[in-house]
């Protein structure tokens, strides 16, 4: 395992240009984004890591951070939450239901959900144990249903029927924490925010923009690296790549666009052949998340329930 800063400056490494050119042909067989691929081959043959890494200063950090978020940007031009929704208070229950479970799943559960309860006055008066049917596939169902049962009351009661757009609104209901918030302030208000979620720390960890464990503390930190203005894509982006090649256990790094401005490059697969198999959702070739992706996404819509 290797543990080398290759390139904190952001300079790419001599030589990459022609291995660019025999890493995009081989990539162009593994995934079905073209852009895509040729990011995750050019980082994959430009990582070739052989000395210990030099202390960092913070400025430096902060240039790989925007550098990695800049490289990210063109590998993800597409990346969006990956929870289906129409209107705020979908998308705030949806990402109430996301707790211990995938996108994928909860995608799959809600349009039944909504289809019963379309606004909050109609899922406040719902049955316990009808609702705890539906969701009942996205796991701890008792305790969600209890959730969105108090929060649609709340929305009835105290905001007219309509979800808040301001943070300390939105953590008051029922079941919403911070994350939450910020997932429906960025997404459904346009309000930037940060979301740190297990992908997002993991992989600012990794990176070594921090080594804070609390989400509150990661998400201060990493909003005095970026502008404000890039806070809602940065976390979308962040979140697509530990999903797609960052893995938790498995960290695709053989096949990483990002591997040169990587400090824990190494951590994974970094035999390019292999790591390729790693990659999941549209990168690997499979369905995404969504059941409804936005237009420009390259790959496939995920499945409805029960059809895969
Ligand atoms: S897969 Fe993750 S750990 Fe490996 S090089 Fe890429 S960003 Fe770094």
């Amino acid at each position: 395992m290797s543990s080398s800063t290759p390139g904190t400056t952001g300079k790419k490494s001599p030589g990459t240009t022609g291995k660019k050119a025999k890493a995009a042909t081989e990539a162009k067989a593994a995934a079905p984004s073209k852009a895509a691929s040729r990011k995750a081959a050019t980082g994959a043959k430009a990582a070739a890591p052989s000395k210990a890494p030099k202390a960092e200063s913070h400025l430096a950090m902060v240039r790989r951070a925007r550098r990695i978020n800049r490289e990210l940007a063109e590998v993800y031009p597409y990346a969006h939450p990956e929870l289906d929704f129409r209107n705020p208070f979908e998308l705030l229950v949806a990402t109430v239901l996301s707790a211990q479970t995938t996108d994928l799943r909860v995608n799959q559960t809600t349009p039944a959900l909504f289809a019963a309860y379309p606004t909050p006055e109609d899922m406040a008066a719902a049955v316990p144990e009808e609702m705890e049917e539906i969701i009942r596939p996205t796991g701890f169902f008792r305790a969600k249903t209890k959730s969105l049962l108090g929060l649609s009351a709340a929305l009835r009661d105290e905001f007219g029927g309509e979800v808040p757009g301001r943070l300390e609104d939105l953590v008051k209901l029922p079941g919403v924490g911070r994350k939450t918030a910020n997932v429906v302030l960025g997404n459904a208000f346009g309000v930037p925010g940060i979301t740190v979620d297990t992908h997002f720390g993991r992989l600012v960890r990794r990176w070594k923009w921090t080594d804070e464990e609390d989400p509150v503390k990661v998400e201060a930190v990493v909003a005095g690296i970026f502008p404000k203005s890039e806070w809602t894509m940065l976390s979308h982006r962040v979140v697509f790549h530990g999903r797609r090649i960052c893995h938790a256990r498995k960290p695709a790094c053989g096949a990483c666009p990002i591997a040169p401005l990587c400090p824990s490059y190494g951590e994974g697969e970094t035999d390019p052949e292999k790591a390729r198999k790693l990659l999941k959702y549209e990168m690997g070739g499979y369905p995404g998340q969504r059941l409804s992706p936005p237009a420009d996404y390259p790959g496939k819509p995920a499945p409805a329930l029960g059809d895969g």
